[in-house]
C-alpha cells in the first residue's frame, strides 16, 4: 500500500502574529491513502519551523516515512496504531497525522460521518475566533466584524508587556466573552502582570507559561480568579490528569494534532469532565482537511466551550477543499457525508503544491 503526501503553501489573507512571530503562509503536509475504492485524508499540524513545539514538517516526514507509516499497512483501528507506535517517543503531530488518516478511513468504511463515528455529538461546533496581535485599531476592527458575525468567543493573542491590548479591547467591548492566549511568553516573575488581568473579566488566560510547565500554572491558579487554560502543556491524557491533580488547569485547549490524535484527545476530554474542567478545540491554521477533523471533534458532547475553528475564509482566499466550512450564528455543522466530508479541490492543490511523493508501507 502507498500513502501519498503533499506539501502545500497557502498564503494568508493577512499575516498572523503570535508571541512566536509572524507567519505569512500556511505550509501544510497533507496525506492521502486509497484502498478498495476508499480515499482517506489527513493533515499534519506541523509547520516549517519548530516554534509551537519541537516538531516541524521535516521531523514529521522523517517520523512518518522512516518509522510510523509501517504500522498502518493493515489499516488497523486508530487505537491499535497508537499502541504499536508507543515505542516512538513524542512526535505526537506526526503520529496524529496517521492516526487521523485511519479515523477518516474507518468512518468511510463504516459509511458514517466522522463526527458520529467518534462519539456522542451534538451535531455542530460552537465557534470562537483567535485574533493575532496587530495595531490596536486593526484588532478592534477585526473584533467588531467577528462580533457582528456571531462568533461566540473572542480570543486575542498577547505577549509579555503587551497587556495594554487587553485593556483597549475590553474598553471597546465591555460585554463580549473574551480570552487571551500568551503561547507561553511569561515567566514566574510575571505573576503580578498576570494577576492584573483579573480586572478584565476574561473567560480564561491561555498558556501564560512555557509548554513544558505545570507547576507555575498551578501556582498562578492559586493567585488569580481568572480561569487558567492549558494548550501547549497538555500533550497526553497523563499530562491532563497531572494538571488537574495539582490544580494547574480549569480549561484545556484540545488540539488533536498536539495530543497525538483522536484516541488520546478523547481521553483528555473525559479526564477534564471527571475533574469538573472544560475543553474546547483549538486550531493550527489548518487547511480545510485538518479543519474538518477539528470540527468533527468540536461537535462532541464532551467539548463544552467554543473553539478556534473559525472558517477558512478568514485566513485563506482559497482553500484546498471544494466545500470549505461556513459559519452561521456562531456554529458550524460538520458535513453528513461519510468521513471528514470535505472534497479535495485538485486544481487548488496543484496551485499551492511545493512537493509531493509517496511512502510505501
Ligand atoms: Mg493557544
Amino acid at each position: 500500500m502507498q500513502i501519498n503526501f503533499y506539501r502545500v503553501r497557502i498564503p494568508f489573507l493577512r499575516p498572523f502574529t503570535t508571541s512566536f512571530g509572524t507567519e505569512n503562509y500556511r505550509e501544510a503536509l497533507l496525506f492521502r491513502l486509497v484502498h478498495d475504492g476508499i480515499e482517506a485524508y489527513s493533515e499534519a499540524v506541523t509547520s516549517p519551523i519548530p516554534d509551537y513545539g519541537y516538531e516541524d514538517n521535516a521531523t514529521a516526514m522523517h517520523i512518518i516515512g522512516d518509522f510510523a507509516a509501517k504500522y498502518i499497512s493493515d489499516l488497523p483501528d486508530p487505537s491499535v496504531f497508537m499502541e504499536r507506535a508507543r515505542g516512538i517517543k513524542g512526535h505526537n503531530m506526526a503520529k496524529a497525522a496517521l492516526e487521523m488518516l485511519l479515523w477518516d478511513y474507518h468512518s468511510k468504511v463504516n459509511d458514517q460521518p466522522l463526527y458520529r463515528y467518534i462519539g456522542k455529538s451534538r451535531g455542530y461546533a460552537n465557534v470562537g475566533i483567535s485574533i493575532g496581535m496587530a495595531k490596536i485599531e486593526e484588532m478592534l476592527e477585526q473584533i467588531e466584524k467577528a462580533v457582528s458575525m456571531g462568533y461566540k468567543r473572542i480570543k486575542i493573542k498577547i505577549a509579555r508587556g503587551r497587556e495594554g491590548l487587553v485593556r483597549e479591547v475590553r474598553d471597546a467591548f465591555p460585554d463580549i466573552p473574551l480570552s487571551v492566549d500568551a503561547n507561553g511568553d511569561y515567566t514566574p516573575s510575571d505573576m503580578p502582570r498576570l494577576k492584573d488581568l483579573d480586572r478584565y473579566d476574561l473567560e480564561y488566560i491561555e498558556q501564560p507559561f512555557p509548554g513544558d510547565d505545570l507547576i507555575y500554572h498551578s501556582r498562578l491558579k492559586k493567585e488569580i480568579s481568572t480561569p487558567v487554560c492549558l494548550d501547549e502543556s497538555i500533550t497526553s491524557a497523563d499530562k491532563a490528569r497531572k494538571a488537574f491533580d495539582i490544580g494547574a488547569a480549569d480549561v484545556i485547549n484540545i488540539k488533536p494534532g498536539r495530543i497525538g490524535g483522536f484516541t488520546e484527545s478523547l481521553k483528555v476530554a473525559e479526564i477534564a469532565r471527571e475533574n469538573g474542567g472544560h475543553v474546547w478545540v483549538g486550531g493550527m491554521l489548518e487547511t480545510g482537511i485538518g479543519r474538518a477533523f477539528n470540527i468533527a471533534f468540536a461537535s462532541l458532547d464532551l467539548v463544552d466551550y467554543p473553539g478556534d475553528t473559525s472558517p477558512n475564509e478568514k485566513y485563506f482566499s482559497r482553500d484546498i477543499v471544494k466545500n470549505p466550512f461556513r459559519m452561521k450564528n456562531g456554529i458550524i455543522e460538520p458535513y453528513h457525508d461519510p468521513g471528514i466530508g470535505v472534497r479535495i479541490d485538485e486544481e487548488s492543490l496543484l496551485r499551492y503544491l511545493v512537493d509531493a511523493g509517496t511512502i510505501s508501507v
